[in-house]
């Protein structure tokens, strides 16, 4: 076992990971029974709609995931239409790179919005027109507090917020002030539009919130025509309603915001009323989730970019390998479910395992090559021996792999004085190598000032070809190998977790995340070698490398010189648990 295999299996969470997983996938989860509920009662006239709505201020990650395949799938599920809507209204943080990742990672995760793509400062003249209606009903005034008498106004969850001294104008007055403010006649903060609904309410957010703010910045889709911007709470139940959704699902934390978005639509009397549904967001161990802290991540230069294979952004998984099928199938068994969790990494893992298991093509990568001579092989004799290039699939058929008198294997396959339970290469032990021959070490060379072993000297047996044992003779270890002269050298970059604390939300007085990254995320290995066969593998592909774990391309390859990122090792922490699970429970 390698030493990250090791450190991964002991840092695998097993107390109670059943707990942790919310429901299993085949429970139907409470959204969709309510669905069921009102195409029973044939509310909506029997239409599903839902809508995926990013903020385009940073790329998605495994959470987004979750919300992708539950709305797109509830679509799907229902034959309904899920719509993509970009939730731009704060136009300080949203940027058109932000918007083409999304789409590129939602089609690569497999889903489809068709021509309905859309975005809220399309609605930013409506979303006008209904806060104008809004002070004409005398439901919105302008208010010329500071934002910091706003704040003082607003109470605390004990106290009573009071009301603004400009509570009371006129309606002719906040028309006025409002049209000025779309203008751009005032400064930022010089004004606000708030609800009018009610400051001693126990909900802070119903304590007049404000639905309009001045912001004199460019939009990266409206340049500079506006001056002010809705805020979320009212572009987003109105934007739903716009499109005719449905069911707009969303997480927890707006939960205490299903009263506003419900007093915006009855307020407005729309005549459509989406139902807002909360349910709980992805937390993933030794995982940072949020975008602000995986902005951090970018512009603190701790990773190499959004799409950096240490990210939890979809293109970080991508990049590292993941598939998206692994992915959807993670999203199905973690469920849904209306408390939070803390869902195990290795679940996410051994869905990737499983997926890749069944599909990656089998190769030999030797990653910290050892020199190895078979003294008793002719010189320039090279046979092309047969190998096997998926055990778990035989229509990916078999590949011809060079065998030579010089032949690399991986040094931790060699050990001078083998422990007891080492079945490996040890002076005068004889092995197998996969698809070859047999092999004894004969003799060790060292380095004459440093003492490490720079080469093995071996003999081969050749009535062993393909690893066969005619005599019957036993013999346990069985290593990879490439031969010599034929390997290609490749960069492999292997990766550990980029936190070494399970929980990072746990973060401790005066500590941040950042506290917490592991300093041995990336290592990178330069002089491996691998087969010739992936001379030609182009960006994206994986493979497994037998015994090594699965591996995947990386982008920064260059002709005849590639690179992989190491996707995950072959050790199934999360398989483990649940056989010690399964255990438990046959025990009881
Ligand atoms: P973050 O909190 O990570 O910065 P966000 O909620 O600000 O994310 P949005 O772009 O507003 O990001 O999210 C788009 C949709 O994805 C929303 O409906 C949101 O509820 C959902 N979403 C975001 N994070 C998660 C998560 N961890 N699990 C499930 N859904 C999520
Ligand atoms: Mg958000």
């Amino acid at each position: 076992m390698s030493e990250s295999d090791k450190r991964e299996e002991q840092s695998a969470p097993g107390s109670q990971p059943a707990e942790r997983v919310g429901e299993s996938a085949t429970s139907r989860d409470f959204i969709r029974m309510i669905i069921d509920e009102d195409l029973r009662t044939g509310k909506n006239d029997g239409r599903v709609m839902t809508r995926f709505p990013p903020e385009p201020n940073g790329y998605l990650h495994i959470g987004h995931a979750k919300s992708i395949c539950l709305n797109f799938g509830i679509a799907r599920d229902y034959a309904g239409l899920c719509n993509l809507r970009f939730d731009d209204t704060n136009p300080a943080k949203e940027d058109v790179e932000y918007v083409d990742a999304i789409k590129e990672d939602v089609h690569w995760l497999g889903f489809d919005w068709g021509d309905r793509e859309y975005f809220a400062s399309d609605y930013f003249e409506r979303l006008y027109a209904f806060a104008v209606q809004l002070i004409r009903q005398g439901n919105a005034y302008v208010d010329s507090l500071t934002p910091e008498e706003i704040r003082e106004h607003r109470g605390t969850l004990t106290e009573p917020g009071r009301e603004s001294p400009y509570r009371e104008r006129s309606m002719e007055e906040n028309l006025d002030l409002f049209e000025r403010m779309r203008n751009g006649e005032f400064e930022d903060g010089a004004h606000v539009l708030r609800a009018k609904i009610d400051m001693t309410s126990g909900n802070i957010n119903m304590r007049d919130p404000t639905i309009y703010r001045i912001r004199r910045l460019d939009h990266h889709r409206t340049g500079n025509k506006w001056f002010i911007y809705p805020m979320y709470d009212f572009a987003h139940a109105l934007s739903d309603m716009i499109e005719g959704i449905t069911h707009s699902v969303c997480t927890l934390e707006f939960e205490d915001h299903r009263p506003l978005y419900d007093w915006f639509l009855d307020t407005l009397r729309t005549p459509c009323h989406p139902q807002q549904i909360e349910f709980a967001r992805l937390n993933l161990s030794y995982t940072v989730m949020s975008k602000r802290k995986l902005l951090q991540l970018v512009e603190e230069g701790f990773v190499r970019g959004w799409d950096d294979p240490r990210m939890p952004t979809i293109s970080g998984l991508r990049r590292r390998g993941y598939t998206p099928e692994a992915i959807r199938d993670f999203c199905d068994r973690i469920g849904v479910a209306k408390k939070e969790s803390l869902v195990d990494v290795a679940l996410l893992e051994h869905c990737l395992r499983e997926d890749l298991n069944r599909r990656a093509p089998r190769f030999m990568a030797v990653l910290n090559p050892l020199k190895v001579v078979l003294l008793n092989y002719p010189e320039d004799q090279v046979e092309m021996l047969d190998a096997i290039n998926n055990p778990e699939d035989p229509s990916a058929g078999t590949r011809k792999v060079p065998f030579s008198r010089v032949l690399y294997i991986e040094q931790e396959d060699f050990r001078e004085n083998p422990p007891k339970q080492f079945f490996r290469l040890s002076p005068g032990r004889e092995v197998r190598l996969r698809y070859g021959y047999l092999i004894t070490c004969v003799d060790v060379v060292k380095d004459k000032t440093t003492g490490e072993v720079t080469e093995l000297r071996c003999t081969y047996d050749p009535a062993t070809r393909g690893g066969d044992t005619p005599d019957g003779r036993r013999v346990k270890g069985t290593l990879h190998w490439v031969s010599a002269p034929h390997a290609l050298e490749a960069e492999v970059r292997m990766y550990e977790r980029l936190l070494t604390v399970e929980d990072p939300s746990e973060e401790t007085a005066g500590r941040s995340f950042k506290d917490f990254l592991s300093p041995e995320s990336l290592k990178v290995l330069t002089h491996c070698r691998v087969e010739p066969g992936l001379a030609d593998a182009v960006p994206g592909t994986r493979c497994q490398f037998e015994r090594m774990g699965y591996f995947c391309v990386d982008p920064d390859s260059a002709p005849g010189k590639p690179v992989f990122n190491r996707t995950v090792t072959l050790r199934d922490t999360w398989a483990k648990i649940e056989k010690s699970l399964t255990r438990e429970g046959t025990r009881n």
